[in-house]
């Protein structure tokens, strides 16, 4: 039998060991959190990378299906992007990337997704937003982005891009960010700085 005090002092350490082995479980699972965190982020601008991207359009796919609700897609490719590596360097380029992050970043409701899907390409995934107000929120993208002075050095960098919208009503579900893409094609086809989100013939 054991003493009250080696009983006391057991009861301690096994109170310690527990505190201990829940500390240990909190850390592993704050370091799967981050890990997740990365896995899904792009680590110049800090939006969703393009596998985070995939997994919220397929999300609103089933959302969709499920209830009818209908989201838009605008598809943003930067203009002439190469030229500013070209002209004042990869880091010049870099900076580009992570100023147009931010404006993407600020621009957006937090239930929007905005990411970063290729080098100099963007993706918004907007839930429960109709065509018209989607074309009218790229719109006032593509001006905010033609308006953005970019610091580089002592420089300020000018930036423009070629933007594509898509509703869900207009493809099938896996179609409307094939179809933000093509529009966003057909927008740089037609002159750059400029956005697309209908089929009809664009004016010449
Ligand atoms: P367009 O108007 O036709 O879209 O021309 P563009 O120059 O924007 O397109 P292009 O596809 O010719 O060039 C894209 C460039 O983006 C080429 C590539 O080196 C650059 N790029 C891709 N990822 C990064 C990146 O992370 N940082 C920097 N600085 N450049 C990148
Ligand atoms: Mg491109
Ligand atoms: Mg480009």
């Amino acid at each position: 039998m054991l003493f009250r005090s080696d009983w006391l002092e057991q009861l301690a350490h096994q109170a310690m060991a527990l505190l201990e082995q829940r500390r240990k479980q909190r850390e592993l699972q704050e370091a799967q959190a981050e890990l997740q965190r990365l896995a899904n982020t792009d680590a110049l601008t800090g939006l969703m990378n393009l596998r985070a991207w995939q997994e919220a359009n397929v999300l609103e796919r089933e959302r969709l299906e499920r209830w009818g609700e209908g989201h838009a897609v605008i598809a943003l490719d930067l203009d002439h992007f190469k030229k500013v590596n070209d002209t004042h360097g990869h880091a010049a380029g870099d900076a580009v990337l992570r100023a147009v992050g931010s404006l993407l970043a600020r621009s957006f409701r937090k239930l929007d997704s905005v990411a970063r899907i290729g080098g100099e390409e963007f993706g918004v995934l907007l839930p429960h937003t109709g065509a018209a107000d989607a074309a009218v929120l790229a719109e006032q993208l593509r001006e905010a982005l033609s308006e953005l002075q970019i610091p580089f050095g002592n420089l300020e960098l000018r930036i423009s891009a070629s933007i594509g919208v898509a509703h869900s009503s207009e493809a099938s579900p896996e179609g409307t960010q094939a179809l933000a893409d093509e529009r966003s094609y057909a927008a740089k086809r037609s002159g750059r700085d400029r956005v697309v989100s209908t089929t009809e013939p664009l004016d010449p």
